[in-house]
């Protein structure tokens, strides 16, 4: 396995072997707590990353020790060039993986086999079709779960990420479980976290803790399993005994695990943002564009990574508008 060299080494010590890469700024739900309401503004199409540049900086990361690579949105099943990036991603020596709605996955099942990827995320915040309408604002809950379950026949890992809000799918926690009772799938529940343009606030958000208080009324202790993470996890991983499947908690709010990231993020318009909640970016398209490189970007980028949340390493200033708002929404970063 290539070494990570220097470049993507920030101050801290941590090595950035997986970018995560938006192809997307498009997508076919329109998600209350990703996509503002009144809409983002796109950027021009000429703005927006080709499948050569894609490449192009992916091989870069690559070259440069990066060992995973997922493929991100907006929704990138809607990117009309899809089969191309992958077929042309699949060619470097790294893992290939996607987040996806799932809502049109049926279509796709064997340019992502063909081209290797097996870890499949598909965001489903409800197992109401009613609340997933409201949500989401489309009326598309039947195809995701019927999709869910074509993938997990199809032979894909899949795991199930619920963005978990108050007054809206915190009642649904066990439900989420006992969907791993038969289901090998590892169901994720994410706490809420502000971006620009999705209402956030504290009180919206069910923490760690809420959550597995939520667990324990119905599960005894030792029906809880805890299981170890990976390196680099961003969830604290637990399971049911003798259920098919596992559950999940991303707590970036209450207990974040920035010690150990590894992840840096490129948007669709070439952006490259060292931290999910960091507000600044600095543009490789344009240089590789103007035939530069793009190395000592992304060493600048990495150098000036803050230890934690893009500098909001507090509650109190996760929770200042001032600081979250300089962000983009969601729906260009991918998650
Ligand atoms: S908040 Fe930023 S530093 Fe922390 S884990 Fe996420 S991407 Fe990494």
């Amino acid at each position: 396995m290539k070494k990570t060299t220097s470049i993507l080494t920030d101050s801290f010590g941590r090595k950035h072997t997986y970018l995560r890469i938006s192809l997307i700024e498009r997508c076919n739900l329109r998600c209350t707590y990703c996509m503002p309401e009144e809409g983002i503004k796109l950027s021009p199409r000429g703005h927006l990353m080709s499948y050569e540049e894609i490449y192009t900086i992916a091989k870069t990361f690559v070259d440069h020790g990066v060992t995973k690579i997922r493929l991100t949105g907006g929704e990138p099943l809607i990117r009309k060039d899809l089969p191309i990036i992958l077929k042309k991603l699949s060619s470097l020596p790294v893992e290939l993986s996607i987040t996806t709605n799932a809502v049109i996955v049926d279509k796709f099942i064997d340019p992502l086999k063909s081209n290797g990827i097996k870890n499949i995320n598909v965001s489903l915040d409800s197992l109401d079709a009613g609340k997933f309408k409201h949500i989401t604002r489309r009326n598309e809950f039947e195809r995701t779960y019927k999709n869910i379950l074509l993938l997990v026949d199809e032979g894909f890992k899949v795991k199930v990420n619920a963005v978990v809000m108050k007054g809206f799918n915190d009642n649904e926690i066990i439900d989420f479980i006992n969907f791993t009772k038969d289901l090998p799938v590892s169901v994720r529940f994410i706490e809420f976290m502000p971006f620009d343009g999705n209402k956030w606030n504290m009180e919206k958000m069910l923490s760690y803790d809420e959550i597995m208080q939520q667990v324990h009324t119905s599960f005894s202790e030792d029906q809880v399993e805890r299981l170890t993470d990976e390196p680099n996890d961003t969830s604290k991983n637990y399971k049911i005994k003798g259920f098919k499947g596992s559950f999940a908690i991303i707590s970036s709010v209450t207990n974040p695990f920035c010690d150990t990231c590894n992840r840096l993020r490129l948007t669709a318009n070439g952006q490259l943002k060292n931290c999910l909640f960091s507000s600044s970016e600095l543009d490789l398209l344009t240089n590789l564009r103007k035939g530069r490189p793009i190395e000592p970007i992304i060493k600048k980028a990495v150098e000036a990574k803050f230890k934690m949340r893009g500098g909001m390493d507090t509650i109190e200033k996760l929770q200042e508008p001032k600081l979250h708002s300089q962000n983009r929404s969601m729906i260009t970063i991918g998650g």
